[in-house]
């Protein structure tokens, strides 16, 4: 999709919208239609059924690509369809990499139904470069990863991991969950992904009230992979889901700055505290890749996650939030606060989770973009609990 400006706001607010041709109404309408009338047999205006074409999706669909840079965007019903179409394009005896802090969705879908379907698969924490060396194997087509992770907040240097595929020949493909970071702190595109994936149900929409999915490229040969799924499979976006999430990003610049901004005032306030551990939040210095936050990314997104190491006293604090809400999820304007132990990450194995860090007197907190100081005050009220 064309960018509309080389700056970020405007093509948040114009990109790939047009005033209606028929009315001239400024907002992109929601086309609810599933079909499409012809004017003989075969004679059409290049619309002919609604899975396969409709104009709010393919609004938000260009709004999406050229915020990620890329060339094309495709959308479904949900982040895991999008997800599931990347994995789509691999076949029966092809071999992927796959982070080992990836959403606990994206373990399951790799696991438990696409393995079944014959692909195999090597999870790798891929923070450790040799490690992600040593995985390639001769039909390995796709690294698939996220960073920051959930809810460690590790991250992934995505232009090092590019440069292994290149130097071992292989052509993966490499493909970044860019849902934590969204475009405006971090492009993976740029930093030498091929494809880009989202669950836009969190930042992208903003505002917790649609579930959907966006795949990413600059790629023509994949993007009409990616297409072809969309129709064949048919798990598509619906227009309403659209047209919310396009409300959404017209305003995901002003709604970034506003969570990297309050996260940050968090981070620091819970780190310089004596009864909280453990703070995990890339934008600290105290981030063991903070050096590569501060190259890789623009700013540092609107998670926070913190440890009392004290299963108990995190239990009476999960419990005493006002501003923040106990809730899974994350990326809405409201403040949440989530027990990964108990809600995100229970279908994960105990000892899985203890390898990664998580344990269960971990809190993750989506940072709103309420003010700062009532989110402070609430914090501080709950720690005293
Ligand atoms: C929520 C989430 C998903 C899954 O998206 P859904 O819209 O819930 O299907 C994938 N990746 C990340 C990082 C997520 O947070």
């Amino acid at each position: 999709m064309k960018k509309i400006s080389r700056y970020f706001a405007t093509n948040c607010i114009h990109a790939g919208q047009e005033p209606d041709p028929t009315t001239g109404a400024v907002m992109t309408p929601v086309y609810f239609t599933s079909t499409y009338a012809q004017q003989g047999f075969g004679q059409h205006k290049g619309y002919e059924y609604g899975r396969t074409h409709n104009l709010t999706r393919a609004a938000l669909e260009g709004n999406l690509a050229a915020l990620e840079g890329g060339r094309h965007g495709i959308a479904f019903a949900s982040g895991l369809a999008a997800t599931q179409a990347i994995l789509e394009l691999l076949s029966q005896g092809d071999h992927l990499v796959l982070g080992n802090n990836v959403y606990g969705g994206t373990y399951r879908l790799v696991d438990k139904i696409m393995s079944r379907l014959g692909l195999s698969y090597t999870q790798v924490d891929t923070a450790n470069l040799d490690l992600v060396k040593q995985s390639l194997k001769p039909n390995t087509r796709l690294v698939m990863l996220e960073t920051p992770t959930n809810p460690m907040l590790g991250l992934t240097d995505i232009s090092a991991v590019r440069s292994i595929l290149k130097q071992a020949q292989s052509d993966a493909l490499l493909a970044i969950d860019n849902t934590f970071a969204t475009p405006y702190n971090q492009l993976p595109l740029a930093l030498g992904a091929d494809l880009v994936w989202h669950s836009t149900t969190k930042y992208l929409n903003g505002h917790s009230d649609s579930i959907g999915g966006v795949v990413i490229t600059s790629r023509d040969d994949l993007s009409e992979k990616i297409r072809f799924i969309q129709n064949a499979g048919g798990a598509i976006l619906s227009p309403m889901d659209a047209w919310l999430i396009l409300r959404g990003t017209k305003t995901l610049h002003l709604r970034m700055a506003k969570h990297n901004e309050n996260a940050q005032a968090i981070a620091e306030w819970l780190a310089q505290r004596s009864d909280i551990p453990r703070v995990y939040f890339p934008g600290l210095p105290s981030h063991p890749q903070h050096a590569l936050a501060k190259k890789q990314m623009r700013g540092f997104s609107g998670m926070v996650s913190f440890d009392t190491l004290d299963v108990e006293r995190t239990r009476r604090i999960g419990a005493a939030f006002k501003v923040f809400t106990l809730a899974e999820s994350l990326g809405g304007v409201e403040s949440l606060v989530c027990h990964p132990a108990s809600m995100t990450h229970g279908s994960v194995p105990a000892t899985d989770r203890a390898a990664l860090g998580l344990s269960d007197s971990l809190l993750r907190l989506s940072v709103g973009v309420e003010d700062v100081e009532d989110l402070i005050a609430d914090l501080e009220q709950a720690l005293q609990a």
